[in-house]
């Protein structure tokens, strides 16, 4: 049998592997030097008790012959699905139109399988890996159109640009910039799908960084039309510190249709009834969790830790000097080191705050010369990053 062709165009982005290899080698030359890292996007913090709680009722209940189930519904919990539907879309989405999946990684993966071999994307550049890399693998590199995000257009990019491509991928707040799409830009974004017959793939899985106060959409469904032309990806994952456990969502729209008519509802139903037998029992018992009133208040107080921890590092990067963007409505800051490539700006943090970050360049071509500093991490940790960074010269 041979080989799907299409991986050896995705075999070249070792970006995390490369980050390793520094590390080891710079351990090698300096074995006691303690690193931090601040490079991959993951959480740190316990989950909270009344959430946690929530896991060890879905293990207890499958552990005694009354409350034992076996497999679920493949769309996921009804009550579960009408609790995202009230709580975190206040109705904009009805539970029908929700698919719980064990991530949002998941769900972009294989929200692929939708599409027919004339997909054509546009993606933001720089972007979170998995868009390009789920759509080479799927569909082949040929029609991959890149819309630069920098900040001198202030991480907004030119819509038109993408006329060619028929799915667009939108993050926001975004990995790895930080930026947040107001509401007018992304009604600018929805009305040009609509015109073109496209479809959005929203990844709206930092949509908690951004208070309620700051009145920017946390969803693509607060915005006019997009239920015709958006399907949105959410996950629990950073918000309640799901990234083991596991635990997402997809949002398809009923009104959703394709080109030629179809309701793409119906395909996607049929994807996660064929290719997967729903989240597990425990993480949605989680879930329930996280979408009670106190689970509620458990997330907004752990997004606030993260986002307290990204704005302390942001003052510190702006105290030096640095050109720095995001970490306001996101974990995430990205920042710009003039006159150096992502990777000599890596090597330079190393040596000299022994500090790991992930070079902007793997997150596409317009990320050169920026690094990501994810805000995730212990009270402590993070102070004595800042500690070490009050202490670099630029
Ligand atoms: N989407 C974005 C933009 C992310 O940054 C991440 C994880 O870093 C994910 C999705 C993955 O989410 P999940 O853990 O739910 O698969």
């Amino acid at each position: 049998m041979e080989r799907n062709p299409y991986f050896s165009q995705v075999a070249s982005r070792y970006l995390f592997q490369e980050v390793r290899n520094r590390k080891n080698e710079f351990l090698n030359r300096n074995p006691r030097a303690k690193l931090i890292s601040l490079g991959i996007g993951d959480t740190t913090e316990p989950i909270a008790p009344h959430i946690c709680s929530g896991l060890i009722h879905g293990a207890t209940a499958l552990g005694k012959k009354e409350s034992y189930v076996g497999y679920g519904p493949e769309q996921g919990i009804g009550e579960f699905r009408q609790g995202i539907s009230e709580r975190i879309y206040q109705k904009r989405v009805t539970a029908k139109e929700i698919f719980i999946s064990d991530g949002a990684k998941c769900d972009i993966g294989r929200l692929q399988i939708l599409f027919g071999q004339q997909m054509r994307v546009a993606l933001q550049d720089p972007a979170y890996p998995a868009y390009l890399d789920t759509s080479i693998i799927h569909h082949g590199n040929q029609h991959i159109t890149y819309l630069p995000c920098n900040p001198e257009n202030n991480f907004l990019f030119d819509v038109s640009l993408a006329e060619e491509a028929n799915v667009l991928f939108i993050c926001s707040p975004n990995n790895p910039t930080g930026a947040v799409l107001t509401h007018q830009e992304l009604q600018t974004i929805v009305d040009f799908a609509r015109s073109g017959k496209k479809i959005i793939i929203f990844d709206a899985a930092y949509s908690f960084y951004i208070p309620k106060e700051s009145k920017l959409p946390r969803s693509i469904y607060e915005v006019a039309g997009a239920k015709e032309v958006a399907i949105e990806v959410g996950s629990f994952s950073k918000i309640a510190g799901f990234s083991g456990v596991r635990l997402g969502w997809s949002v398809v729209p009923e009104e959703l249709v394709y080109t030629t008519g179809e309701k793409v509802h119906d395909d996607w139903m049929r994807t996660i009834t064929t290719f997967y037998n729903g989240a597990s029992y425990i993480s949605q018992q989680g879930g329930l969790a996280c979408v009670s009133d106190k689970g509620l208040q458990e997330i907004d107080e752990q997004v606030a830790f993260y986002l307290g921890n990204t704005k302390a590092l942001r003052k510190t990067f702006i105290d030096l000097g640095y050109e720095t963007y995001g970490g306001e409505y996101a974990p995430y800051l990205w920042i710009r080191f003039k006159g150096k490539s992502s990777w000599q700006a890596f090597d330079a943090l190393l040596e000299q705050a022994h500090i790991i970050t992930t070079p902007g360049s793997g997150f596409g071509a317009h990320g050169e010369g920026f690094l990501r500093i994810s805000g995730f991490g212990s009270k402590p940790t993070i102070e004595e990053a800042i500690q070490r960074l009050s202490l670099l010269k630029k």
